[in-house]
């Protein structure tokens, strides 16, 4: 695909913030960064706390500006007036006036969008419906659930019809049905043809959700792909986990496991047996502490040799 047909498309994208008094000093958030984003799409950005995410959706939003490389959407400038008019935006924790009806909200957000007055009504109705708000449009958005608040939201991104859809941690806070029901949203969006640029640390979400993942971390993308692509490229720097269970003196079993495997965590369980786990090394490492375990006369009572979570393995991405 020609890099014009690509929604978003960010190349070697630096930014850094100035901080202190007189600027002499700046924070680099983003260490140039390329991703691009495919037409119909559903594209999640994984990373953990600081790692930049906010960073770069503000930039493609147009909130703060890049300090070095491209940002474009669908082939224009990110944060032009022109692509502007093509995001819709989902923020964090977007807050409705508390004197608001989900209707009179929408009609407030489509007048600040500059979507015609004719049209504010019947696009209010038919994205109320849309996402299961028909009949409580006008109830106070103050007594609303936090799910129903968030599905406003997402009424309020799409209602002067945007080809991109720019959701900021959007089921954050949510409980299991409020978090399904915005992925089912996501889902029928992408049948609508729309593109979805999601911002997440909630791995499981966005495995769920998204076709294609870049991970971000400390400024860097560490990886891009589909969920699966990314884990196997990931399990395949050792992460799968031994998980124990042992009777004997926590010393000899702390002093065996250490050689081998650092670190590693320990719980005593109510039996009084240890609970050790750890990431695993060799077959020949494997062997060698179970020799040394049964030479200090330490039973095992169990091995594991499990899978990390996704979670996990992600977190074991993006800390090395
Ligand atoms: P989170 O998941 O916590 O929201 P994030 O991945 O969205 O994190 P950003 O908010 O983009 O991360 O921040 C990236 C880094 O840039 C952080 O270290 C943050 O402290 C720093 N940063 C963000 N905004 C500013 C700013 N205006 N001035 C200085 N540093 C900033």
């Amino acid at each position: 695909m020609s890099s014009a047909n690509w929604v978003v498309d960010v190349h070697k994208l630096h930014k850094k913030y100035s901080l202190g008094w007189f600027g002499t000093k700046t924070f680099h958030a983003l260490k140039g960064i390329d991703l691009c984003v495919k037409p119909g799409e559903v594209f999640g950005l994984l990373g953990p706390n600081g790692a930049g995410k906010t960073t770069l959706i503000k930039i493609l939003l147009g909130i703060v500006r890049g300090s070095g490389g491209t940002a474009q959407v669908m082939g224009l400038p990110a944060g032009s007036r022109a692509a502007r008019k093509l995001i819709g935006y989902l923020p964090e924790n977007l807050s409705f006036p508390s004197h608001h009806t989900a209707i009179s909200a929408l009609q407030l957000f489509g007048r600040l969008s500059s979507v015609p007055e004719s049209l504010i009504a019947s696009r209010s109705r038919e994205l109320l419906h849309m996402v299961g708000l028909a009949g409580r449009e006008r109830e106070l958005v103050r007594r609303y659930s936090k799910g129903m608040r968030q599905r406003l939201g997402l009424a309020q991104a799409l209602l002067h019809d945007p080809q991109l859809l720019v959701m900021d941690e959007p089921t954050d806070g949510l409980d299991p049905v409020g978090r399904s029901e915005i992925r089912n949203l996501i889902t029928q969006l992408k049948q609508r043809g729309k593109t979805v640029f999601l911002n997440s640390h909630i791995l499981q979400e966005v495995e769920l959700v998204c076709d294609r993942v870049a991970i971000l971390a400390g400024g860097q993308v560490r990886g891009v792909g589909t969920p699966s692509e990314l884990t196997s490229q990931f399990q395949t720097q050792g992460t799968t986990k031994i998980r124990m269970e042992l009777i004997g003196d926590f010393q000899s079993i702390s002093h065996s496991i250490a050689q081998v495997a650092d670190p590693f965590e320990s719980l005593q369980l109510p039996t009084g047996n240890w609970q050790v786990s750890f990431a695993a090394g060799s077959q020949q490492q494997l062997d060698q502490l179970i020799d040394q375990l049964r030479q200090k006369n330490v039973s095992i009572c169990k091995l594991d040799r499990t899978q990390l979570s996704l979670e996990e393995v992600f977190l074991t991405a993006v800390q090395s």
